[in-house]
């Protein structure tokens, strides 16, 4: 036991607290290298990762999962056919447009278009 005194401590990073990070290599998902590819057990992983974690095992190649431990038969496409993480997926899109103009920023429904004409002099 050490008590925190020194301002800046540096805290190890609690399992499951970023959303937006591989925990492997630690670097954030993005939509090119780094996708967020969700292995059957659940967790989500970056595609660099995954790939490098993809092992031939005689026919069926399989993912073994860093985090359970748990198998994921390698499709046939490869890696790069898993699923998304689609909650990351969406958290990455989110921050790609962190200013968009929304009028109403916390409307579900959209009005339909071509009610608002804009009004032309002529
Ligand atoms: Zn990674
Ligand atoms: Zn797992």
């Amino acid at each position: 036991m050490q008590d925190a005194a020194v301002q800046g401590h540096e805290e190890a990073p609690a399992a499951g607290v970023t959303r937006g990070d591989c925990i492997v290599c630690y670097s954030a998902y993005d939509l090119t290298q780094h996708l967020p590819r969700r292995l059957y057990c659940g967790h989500t992983f970056c595609q660099a990762c995954v790939r490098r974690l993809d092992t031939p095992a005689h026919e069926q190649r399989r993912i073994p999962c860093p985090q359970c431990r748990q198998s994921t038969p390698t499709p046939r496409g490869g890696p790069a056919m898993l699923d998304l993480d689609l909650a990351a997926f969406l958290a990455i899109e989110a921050e790609r447009e962190p200013s968009r103009v929304d009028p109403q920023p916390h409307a579900i429904t959209r009005q339909p278009a071509g009610l608002r004409l804009p009004l032309s002099p002529q």
